[in-house]
Order: structure tokens, then sequence, then C-alpha cells
């Protein structure tokens, strides 16, 4: 059986050939009763989770091929690196502020230290990665970029590929083609699970982002995967304070509170309305339609709700209140949602209601953002923040406005509002803006 180097292979004593040299641990170990699984880290009780001849199996990894006690996960060693030449076909032009950072993060990688670039939504993330990517290539380094969002993975690997034409650029996520080595690879951050040591870089986007952000999981399968000599890069718009303040000191910050077009984010402004019980009637309808119709007057709306449902009944009151607009709605279930998503680029919709679904990765022109029922929980500080991001993102100026719709004043709303002006502010200070 040939073995690839840093992929982790799932093998029981007799399938493994003794004489070619690899790391070796037992899959799940016990100790002191309690079991824990080497591949995912998680732990149970030796009384849970038995097989009926006596063996233990890891219920929170099975997706991944059922790892059971009498298991080893091997790995065969990296080889050691070599130095190479790569084609190297970026044409895009860096902003001085993203060079800064492009540099830093390379110099941060020859120091062995992790960075946080945290930029917000619009600013150009992915383009500060790319001189820091070549040079690792450079060195006949290996290097994976993932996503916890399988759409993030499949738009940035045909961008790679573009950069890196003489190289083959890997792509894995849930249903891939078996494994075949590459020294740059694009997952998921599921597919992590199946490696060990195997990078000497591991960039990870959008940790604030499902399922990445709460699932100690994923974050063992990333440390697990990285080479010891290895460094990683997390990328977000909206972290959180406790991984703002670990960054900064152990020096790995990096901060972009201005968008490439130079504009100003939207400050959110924050309106109370009496309910959130659809359909609205009386005073509060009013005051309603009258915004959303305003906000119409220079731009298209997306209006987000906080479930399926208010969606649904969101769509139906605005059809029957605004008869003279397009209205379409989208939610994480809708079988057309990707027909309905490519129709709102082309603009055939005024308005278009949607879940958080819509909270990340989607990219329109000429966009005002609602937000009703922004006191709702689902709506967390990072989720007003991405949604935010939305408005003013691409195409010329046009105002684009975010308004959040509230009942009850939430902690999230007046954070988002105080840390978008904080931006500007900051952007304003570094001369990252433009004067309007
Ligand atoms: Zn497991």
């Amino acid at each position: 059986m040939k073995l690839y180097p840093g992929y982790q292979y799932l093998l029981t004593q007799e399938e493994l050939d003794e004489s070619v040299e690899v790391y070796k641990q037992k899959a799940i170990t016990i100790e002191n009763e309690i079991c824990r699984c080497q591949r995912c880290n998680t732990k149970f009780s030796s009384l849970e989770n038995q097989l009926p001849d006596g063996r233990h199996y890891c219920c929170e990894c099975i997706s991944f091929g059922r790892v059971t006690s009498r298991h080893y996960l091997v790995t065969k060693p990296l080889d050691p690196p070599k130095k190479r030449k790569i084609k190297f076909d970026f044409t895009g032009r860096l902003t001085a502020a993203q060079k800064k950072i492009s540099y830093g993060l390379i110099q941060n990688f020859e120091g062995q230290i992790d960075s946080l670039v945290y930029a917000v939504t619009g600013a150009g993330k992915t383009e500060m990665l790319f001189k820091l990517i070549h040079h690792c290539l450079l060195k006949g380094l290996n290097v994976v970029f993932c996503s916890p969002r399988v759409d993030v993975c499949v738009e940035i690997h045909p961008r790679l590929q573009e950069i890196f034409p003489e190289l083959e650029v890997g792509l894995r996520h849930y249903g891939a083609k078996p494994y075949q080595p590459t020294s740059l690879l694009v997952c998921t951050t599921h597919q992590l699970f199946y490696f060990k040591k195997a990078f000497h870089l591991i960039i990870v986007d959008e940790i604030d982002a499902f399922p990445y952000e709460n699932d100690q999981k994923l974050h063992y399968a990333v440390d697990n995967a990285l080479h010891k000599n290895g460094c990683r890069v997390f990328l977000s718009a909206t972290p959180s304070e406790v991984e703002i303040k670990a960054a900064e000191k152990s020096g790995g910050l990096f901060c972009l509170p201005a968008r490439y077009h130079r504009r100003l984010l939207p400050v959110p402004k924050p309106v109370r309305i009496k309910t959130h019980k659809l359909p609205l009637t009386a005073h509060c309808k009013k005051t309603f339609l009258k915004l959303v119709t305003e906000l119409l007057q220079h731009n298209h709306l997306l209006l987000f709700c906080a479930s399926v449902n208010q969606v649904l009944a969101m769509e139906k009151f605005l059809k029957a209140e605004l008869k003279e607009f397009t209205i379409a709605s989208v939610h994480a279930a809708d079988c057309e949602r990707h027909m309905k998503v490519k129709k709102m680029r082309q603009n055939d919709f005024q308005i278009f209601c949607c879940s958080t679904v819509m909270e990340r990765g989607v990219t329109f022109a000429n966009i005002s953002v609602l937000v009703f029922n922004a006191d709702h929980h689902v709506f967390t500080q990072a989720t007003l923040l991405q949604i935010a991001g939305r408005a003013d993102r691409k195409g010329d100026f046009s105002n684009g406005e975010v308004v959040f719709c509230f009942t009850q004043m939430t902690k999230a709303i007046r954070k988002a509002v105080q840390i978008t002006k904080r931006l500007n502010q900051q952007a304003k200070k570094a001369g990252l803006l433009d004067e309007m």
C-alpha cells in the first residue's frame, strides 16, 4: 500500500506495513475509563460507544470513516522540503496598506508567529496572502487554504489555480475524489481531519463562521494538521475581542479597517419599532413601509429576518403592501436558492427577503440592508457586522445604508454600531479613505 506523506490513514495492525517509517498512534486511547479519540479529540466514557466485540468507537468523527480502538492512525512524515521555481501570475495591485500586511505575514511566518488578519468586509483579505503562499511554495513547503464554508473553497480554488498556473492546486470537500497530494490545497476545515503534520502553512478563513467558531474538534484538526515548523494565519472580518487581544499580544495582529474602494463603512442606523408580529398593522406598519420605500429610492434592499417563518411572512406582507416592487425571498432550505441569488445579482428583485444564510460571501452592487427583528438572538454582534458588510460593497457609491429594526436594544446592536464607527475612525486616521 502506497502512503502519501502527511495524510492520516486509519489502519489495523494487520494492514500495517512495519517496513515503512511512519508516525503511528492508537486511534482511541483509554485511560482511567475515559476513551479519547486521537483523530477528533472527543472524550467519552469507556461504558459508552462499544461494539458487540468490545471495541470502542468514536461517533463524533464517524463520517470520516469509523475510528475504533483496534485502529491505528498512521502517517508517513513529509519529505524534507526542496527549493524550486514556481510561476506566480498575480496581476492585481495591492494598496499600500495591503502591501504592508502582505510583507508582515511573510515576516511572521519566518519568525514562526501565527497571524490574525482582521480586515473589514470588502477589504481584499485573500489578495494579501498570495505573496506568502508563493514564498512558501518556493521553499518547497506545503500550504493549505481552508474555510468552514464549501462555497468559499469552490470560489477561491480557481483563483489560486490561475495565480499558480503551473502547479496543480488541489480541492477537497465532502464528496471529493480520493486524495492526491498537492503542495497547495484548498479544502473545508473538516477535511483537515485527514491530515497530520502535513502543512507548513495553514490559512483558516472566516474563523468566526459556523461551524468553525464553536467547534473545538475543528480547532484540534487544524493544530494536528500543522507541521512542527509550521504557522497558521487566521482571517476574519469579525474576530472576537479575545482573539484580537491574543494576536496583539503575540505580535500577530494585522488590522485593515478600510475597504478596497476607500469609502467609509456605512454606520448601521438602529430604528425602534413597536412589534415584530407580521403582518404589521396600524402605526407600526406605516413607519416600517416608509422606511423600506425610502431605502428603495437609492438602492435595492436585502431584508434580513430572524427565522424562515419570518422570511416567508415578510415576503407575503410586503407583496400585499408594496405591489409596485418586485419581491422575492430565500432561506437555507430553499431549493431555488442558487437561481434566486443569481437573479438578485442581475437586479431582478428590488426587495430580497432572506434569512442569515445570506450573511456572508454574497456581494451585490447597489444594495442597502435592513435587519428586521435585529434584537433576535440569531443576530449576534458578528452576524450583524457581516450583514452590514453587504451594503456599499461593490460598484460606484450609491449611498448604501444599513438599518437595524428592533423593539428592545441589545448589546449586539450597540456593539455593532460602535465597532463600525471605531473602524471608520481608525481608517480615517491611517489615511485609508478618500474624501467624499
Ligand atoms: Zn473521533
